[in-house]
Order: structure tokens, then C-alpha cells, then sequence
């Protein structure tokens, strides 16, 4: 693939075709009641086009498109290796277009330009694929019956899918959920953000040309209280799997008690702590990875390392090594390859930030690093990286997620503390151990109550590991097989012989 420069990117940014209507039974169009809003770019300012505005009467045309397509067979009931060679199909596809899908990712949600292009696009292909290729390997089983009994235990695809997700890696959540989704046999009907509709809009239309039969993914873009309550609300969606805050998550718990009890499957928010014990192994990666980590996706990560737990007889020398790997980590137009940091989501995310930052210094704690926008004269949302010093656990910023590049550094005196520490927030998403101690590795890692643990590094995995939360983080797993749990239903024949 040729190396494009910034000015490249600019132009293909001037020249791209922006497609904002919903997609249903396999072609794009309007809201039925012919509303829209406008998506601006969080880059410059600005406007990108008009997006469809869905509502109820959207989700009922999708679902009812949706079911039938699902009763009818047409992909629920094909064989497992032919939808497996459709999904390889379909994340070819994404790969062909991967630059247009890259900019469209930056230019609609603020991230960098070869972060999108090197992880989002890559990321969201591999989605698909892994789970097309794994469906034609995965054997249902027979029951351990009596001799004149057949118990056959069988996986059968839920039916009508309804998936919300959120804006920070919007196409990379989207193929997390229709990589088995679809793999199974499921009708989907996809979610985006109403902050970053544009790669769900657009590979609706790949999916179809990859060969999934019209009507099996539809894609609604809009707002949350407006589709995706009616989604959420809808007594033919037989499951709903999101990605999003802990506060929609337990609305959407709430929804579904209120209309068919669909099932629910929630990846929420996160407040991750990384462990740095004074045996790191070293702490100069440790440090750096840190800084990373926080910093990454501009501090909008689930998994965001956002409360930094050190042994207190190496704080004087490890938090230097931090702020000063942080200064790699500077935000610039993301259009830009070297951009490291690209802009907050939008204005409203953007006042977020700089509200926590103001809580910090209300609370005592110390800025050592970042603190203020910057670049506004680009009419971008661009905030520095930054850290306090000094955080208790107890501050608003070390108990709340921010969402941003916000770290708060919090010293601990034995591994005990340090657990207790980290365990001490409403979410369990991930944690992070650094030790020389295989021991102390491991029990500290036992310990967390979170779902994923990284020791010597932070943020590893692929598709083959689960992804979700503890508490209120979440419940059910993205990636890997145990992701196929969300969208079928267990069903047990008895066959009298
Ligand atoms: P959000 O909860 O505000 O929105 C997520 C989605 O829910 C959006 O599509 C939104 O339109 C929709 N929504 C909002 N209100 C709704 C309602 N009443 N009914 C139905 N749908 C509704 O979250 P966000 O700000 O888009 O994303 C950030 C959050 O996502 C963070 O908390 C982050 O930790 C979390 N996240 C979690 C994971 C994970 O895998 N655990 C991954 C990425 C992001």
C-alpha cells in the first residue's frame, strides 16, 4: 500500500462522498420521517454531511425486514461453511477499503489517521474473518443419555440481533459483535454512535456485496433515546448486545424487562488500574507503556490505564520516566501520519475532560503534566495528555471514568493495598501487574477482579482470548468462541429410541 502524506489525505477528505442514510433490506435510505442531523468532524469543525435520524418507525422496518429474512432461511439456515466463506469475503472487503474506511473513522471521530488505518481497519477484518472460519469448526454434542434415549445438544442462532455501540473505535466495536453475529446465522440490525455513524453506513453496503443476503444487516444510525430505545424496547429483537457506558447498560437491563426480556449482553466502562511494583522487571517499558495507555485513542479506551498504582520506594524515580514518555504522545492533526493523539470526539466529550481535570485540582491533587486544550485555533477538540500526582482513590477522578487522557498516579506500600486499591471501583474491566515475582504475578493477578489481566505489559490480546468485564463493566464476552454464547440459543432434543 503506498505511504499517503497529509496533504493526500486532505484531498481525499475534500473528495470523499459521505453516505449518512440508514441502510435497510439491503439499500440505503432515509429516515421515514425525513429527519436528519449533522455530523461534524472533531478535527476542524467541520460539517461532514447529513446523517438519516431514525426513530421507532425505523427499527419497526428494520426488524420486520430483519425477521423475515431470518425466518426465511436464506442466511440462517446455509451452511456453515458457505456463511464461513461469505465472512472471509466480507472482511476482504474491508481490507480493499481500507483507506476510505480509515478516513472515514478520523475524520468522523477524532482519532489518527495511521491508528485507523494500522489498528481499526485491520482489527475490524480480523472480526469477521476469525469467526467466519471458526463456524464450520464448532461440533454441537450428544447427551450422555440411557441406552433407548438420543440427548442431542444443539446450538441454534437467536434470531433478530439489535447491536448499539459506541463511538471510540466505532467500526472495530461494530465487527466485534457482527463477527459472530452473522457468523451464526443471526439478522442484525447495527447501532452506531450518532457521534460516528459513518463506517457502520458504509459497510453495510460491503456486506451485501460480499454476498450476505439482503436484509440479514441493517444499520440504523441515530440517536440513543430515539432508535436505540426503540431497538432496546422492540418485542421481536430476541437479543441485544451493546457496548457502551455502565449507565445506558443498565437502562437497556431495564428495557428489556419492560418488553420481551430479549436477552442483554453489556461491555461497559472501565477504570483500569496498572500495578507497577518496585521489582518491575523494567521500568523504563514500564513507563512508557503507561504513558501509552493513557494516551492511546486519546485516552478514549474502555481499557484505558487510568489509575497508575505505584510502590511508593520507586515513585520518585518511575513517575519521571512517565511524564517524560508522555511527551511522545503529543495530539496533532490526525490527518497527519506521525500524529500520535488525534481530537476528542466532539465539543460536548471535550468539556468532560476538562471538567474532571478541573475536579482534580478542586480535590488537591498535584498536575504534574498536560492540564489545558490546546489547538483550538484549528477548531479541532484537542486535549493534552495529562497526569496528577498526589490522587487518592477516593477522588472523583480516580473513581470515575473519564474517558480522555486523564491518568491519576496513586502510590501504594505492599501488594495487599495495591489490590484493594485497584479492586476498589464499581468497574472490572482490566488491570495491569508489573513484577520480577512469577508468585507475585500471579496472585496479584488472581486477585483483581477484572477481566482481563496483563502482566509485563499492557493491553495485549487478540481475537483468540474473551474481552469483557466484572461488576459493572459488563457481563458476557466479546472475541474468541465464548463470544458465540451471545448469539445462540442452547437447545436440547430428546430423541426416544
Ligand atoms: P454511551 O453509553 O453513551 O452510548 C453507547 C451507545 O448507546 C450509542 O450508540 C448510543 O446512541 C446508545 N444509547 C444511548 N442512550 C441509549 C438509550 N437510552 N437506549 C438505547 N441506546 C442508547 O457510550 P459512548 O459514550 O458511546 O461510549 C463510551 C463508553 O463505551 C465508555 O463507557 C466505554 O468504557 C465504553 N466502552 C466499553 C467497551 C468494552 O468492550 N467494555 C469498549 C469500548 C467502549
Amino acid at each position: 500500500m503506498t505511504t499517503l502524506t497529509r496533504a493526500d489525505w486532505e484531498q481525499r477528505a475534500r473528495d470523499l462522498k459521505i453516505e449518512g442514510r440508514a441502510y435497510i433490506n439491503g439499500e440505503y435510505t432515509d429516515a421515514v420521517s425525513g429527519e436528519t442531523f449533522e455530523c461534524i468532524s472533531p478535527v476542524d469543525g467541520r460539517l461532514l454531511g447529513k446523517i438519516a435520524s431514525c426513530d421507532a418507525a425505523d427499527a419497526q422496518r428494520a426488524v420486520d425486514n430483519a425477521r423475515a429474512t431470518f425466518n426465511s432461511g436464506v442466511w440462517s439456515r446455509l451452511a456453515p461453511a458457505k456463511r464461513k466463506a461469505v465472512m472471509i469475503r466480507f472482511a476482504g472487503l474491508l481490507k480493499q477499503n481500507a483507506q476510505e474506511l480509515a478516513l472515514l473513522e478520523t475524520l468522523d471521530m477524532g482519532k489518527p489517521i495511521s491508528d485507523s488505518l494500522g489498528i481499526d481497519v485491520p482489527g475490524a477484518a480480523q472480526a469477521l474473518s476469525w469467526s467466519g472460519e471458526a463456524i464450520d469448526k464448532i461440533y454441537d454434542e450428544v447427551a450422555a443419555t440411557p441406552h433407548d434415549q438420543l440427548g442431542l445438544v444443539t446450538r441454534e442462532p437467536v434470531g433478530v440481533v439489535g447491536a448499539i455501540v459506541p463511538w471510540n473505535f466505532p467500526l472495530m466495536m461494530a465487527c466485534w459483535k457482527l463477527g459472530p453475529a452473522l457468523s451464526t446465522g443471526n439478522s442484525v440490525i447495527l447501532k452506531p454512535s450518532e457521534k460516528s455513524p459513518l463506517t457502520a453506513i458504509r459497510i453495510a453496503a460491503l456486506a451485501v456485496e460480499a454476498g450476505i443476503p439482503k436484509g440479514v444487516l441493517n444499520v440504523l444510525p441515530g440517536y440513543g433515546h430515539t432508535v436505540g430505545k426503540a431497538l432496546a424496547l422492540h418485542m421481536d429483537v430476541d437479543t441485544l448486545v451493546f457496548t457502551g457506558s455502565t449507565k445506558i447498560a443498565k437502562q437497556l437491563m431495564i428495557y428489556s424487562g419492560e418488553s420481551n426480556m430479549k436477552r442483554v449482553w453489556l461491555e461497559a466502562g472501565g477504570k483500569s488500574p496498572n500495578i507497577v511494583f518496585a521489582d518491575a522487571p523494567d521500568l523504563q517499558a514500564a513507563a512508557e507503556s503507561a504513558a501509552g495507555a493513557i494516551a492511546f485513542n486519546q485516552g478514549e479506551v474502555c481499557t484505558a490505564g487510568s489509575r497508575l498504582l505505584v510502590e511508593r520506594s520507586i515513585k520518585d524515580t518511575f513517575l519521571p520516566l512517565v511524564i517524560e514518555a508522555l511527551k511522545t504522545w503529543k495530539p496533532g492533526n490526525p490527518l497527519d501520519p506521525s500524529t500520535t493523539v488525534g481530537a476528542l470526539v466532539d465539543t460536548q466529550q471535550m468539556n468532560t475532560v476538562l471538567s474532571y481535570i478541573e475536579s482534580g485540582h478542586t480535590d488537591g491533587a498535584k498536575l504534574v503534566a498536560g492540564g489545558k486544550r490546546i489547538l483550538e485555533e484549528t477548531g479541532g477538540t484537542y486535549v493534552e495528555p495529562t497526569i496528577f500526582d498526589g490522587v487518592s482513590n477516593a477522588m472523583k477522578i480516580a473513581q470515575e471514568e473519564i474517558f480522555g487522557p486523564v491518568l491519576s498516579v496513586i502510590t501504594f506500600d505492599t501488594a495487599e493495598e495495591a489490590v484493594q486499591i485497584a479492586n476498589d471501583t464499581p468497574y472490572g474491566l482490566a488491570a495491569a501487574v508489573w513484577t520480577r515475582d512469577i508468585s507475585k504475578a500471579h496472585l496479584t493477578a488472581k486477585a483483581l477482579r477484572a477481566g482481563s489481566v496483563w502482566v509485563n505489559q499492557y493491553d495485549g490480546g487478540d481475537m483468540t482470548a474473551p474481552f469483557g468485564g466484572f461488576k459493572q463493566s459488563g457481563n458476557g464476552r466479546d472475541k474468541s468462541l465464548h463470544a458465540f454464547d451471545k448469539y445462540t440459543e442452547l437447545k436440547a432434543t430428546w430423541i426416544k429410541l
